[in-house]
């Protein structure tokens, strides 16, 4: 008798982005469950946060990409774009389309400040902002006519923008910011930056190596008010925490120079209010005062700096996915090691989530590597013990899209994107020149309405 074989296990992963393409990669190294794994997006490119988040002049943390497509081209990987969860297909056809499904769709939306005039032009989110020097084909332009901007938040993102800002335009050029928005940095006229921290330096979730950074570039210079260091220990237990106060306490300690450009720091200061005649013209901000706990109150005490721009990056905020169970107040899908968990408290058969839609908007580019680990053991866990999906596999799905007449796309289309964005970087002296729009986007991967 001919030994039966087992058809491979088949995963769906909703979202290219680190997080999705990680667990497809500990979904491939494993061995004891022969599995096919298609990752899907609803861009015709993949990578995510990594193409669309990361800073263009992060190069060397854009490196991965070469890591995460190694991954696609796993034998028994999938790319497919121009999936769009509950627009082009629904939970319910991916349930019965594959054993299990790992939803790694991020947090896409932006923490709101929740103060008068945040909806004034010229007060945006992180979220618009960097997407748009980013090359996102969702993206809206923005009016960078400011010569005074506020970022609001001490974290990275914060960070990311102060230095993008304030960077000089030939540094910028060399990057992938897309043509069309490298224009509008050559005609702006940024020359102060204010980073406002609503608590104290040693409370700032900054990383020391972009801090330093931030200090570095050619013409800008970064300054600390001294008399923000009254309160702050001298020491700290955490060594990143240590390590930012010797660079604040560096910047509080030098003069006032009259560099180009600056950022200046403001801790111990919210925003209560974006003041303006139509648009921003000014942002309103009151002294705080920090308990030994960390939590913050107003001082009563207030003062207006002049700003054309106000950018909050107070953290980003997730998303609910289709008509999955959704924590609203964590921003995350309720779930247990990555396993979802349903109304009634128990797992959810065949469903799974990593990243931040996961865990929430926190972590490094790495943090999804150990992250999706967590997911993929839970699914293995699972399949051992038979409670995964039936299915009636790729096919069934491909079938559906092919009814529905939903133009997916593939690798190739999105290598057709990448020669195409490299070849224009080539003819403007620089490694890479982003393709933003939709049209050009999907006409390049090949995205054709199939009848
Ligand atoms: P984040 O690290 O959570 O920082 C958010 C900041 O906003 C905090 O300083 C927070 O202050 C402040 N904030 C929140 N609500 C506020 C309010 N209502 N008023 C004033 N301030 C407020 O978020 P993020 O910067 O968006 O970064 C998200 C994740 O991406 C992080 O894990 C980050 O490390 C990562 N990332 C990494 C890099 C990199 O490695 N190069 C680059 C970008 C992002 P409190 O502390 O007082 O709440």
């Amino acid at each position: 008798m001919t030994p039966t074989r087992n058809p491979p296990v088949s995963v769906a992963i909703v979202g290219a982005g680190p997080a999705g393409l990680f667990a497809a990669q500990a979904l491939l190294a494993q061995s004891p469950m022969p599995v096919t794994v298609d990752v899907m997006d609803r861009l015709p490119s993949p990578y995510g946060l990594v193409r669309y988040g990361v800073a263009p002049d992060h190069p060397t943390i854009k490196s991965v990409v070469s890591t995460l497509h190694e991954i696609l081209l796993t034998p028994g990987a999938r790319f497919v774009g121009g999936v769009d969860l509950d627009r082009t297909v629904t939970r319910g056809d991916l349930r019965a389309s594959y054993n299990a499904v790992v939803y790694a769709t991020g947090a896409p939306a932006d923490r709101k400040l929740g103060i008068p005039g945040e909806e004034l032009p010229g007060s945006i989110s992180a979220t618009a902002l960097v997407s748009w020097y980013n090359g996102h084909p969702d993206a809206v332009g923005i009016e960078l006519a400011a010569e005074s901007v506020a970022v609001i938040g001490a974290g990275n993102v914060a960070l990311d923008i102060g230095r993008i800002l304030t960077r000089p335009y030939a540094q910028l050029a060399a990057t992938d910011i897309p043509t069309s928005v490298l224009s509008h940095f050559a005609a702006a006229p940024v020359r102060e930056v204010h980073l406002i921290a609503r608590r104290g330096p040693e409370h700032a979730k900054f990383s020391t190596k972009e801090l330093r950074e931030l200090g570095s570039i050619d013409g800008t210079s970064a300054h600390v008010d001294p008399r923000d260091f009254a309160t702050v220990p001298g020491t700290a237990d955490d060594r990143r925490v240590r390590a930012n106060l010797a660079v604040f306490r560096d910047w509080s300690e030098r003069p006032a120079c009259s560099s180009e450009r600056r950022v200046r720091f403001h801790f111990y200061e919210k925003p209560v209010a974006v003041l303006g005649d139509g648009r921003v013209e000014e942002i309103q901000l009151e002294r705080t005062i920090v308990d030994a706990s960390g939590r913050v109150t107003g001082s009563g005490r207030y003062r207006t700096v002049p700003v054309q721009l106000v950018v909050r990056a107070v953290g980003y905020r997730g998303m609910p996915v289709a008509d999955l169970p959704f924590d609203s107040t964590a921003g995350v899908v309720p779930n247990i090691a990555g396993r979802v968990i349903g109304p009634e408290g128990v797992p959810l058969p065949g469903e799974y989530v990593a990243g931040w839609l996961k865990r929430g908007p926190t972590g490094v580019i790495g943090t999804n590597k150990v992250d999706a680990r967590e997911t993929v053991a839970s699914l293995l866990d699972d399949w051992a013990d038979g409670q995964l999906c039936a299915s009636a596999g790729r096919p069934r799905l491909e079938e559906l899209l092919r009814r529905r007449g939903i133009p997916v796309t593939g690798l190739d289309g999105w290598l057709a994107i990448d020669a195409a964005e490299l070849r224009m970087g080539a003819a403007e002296g620089r490694a890479r020149s982003k393709i933003a729009d939709w049209k050009s986007l999907n006409e390049l991967a090949g995205a054709v309405p199939r009848c």
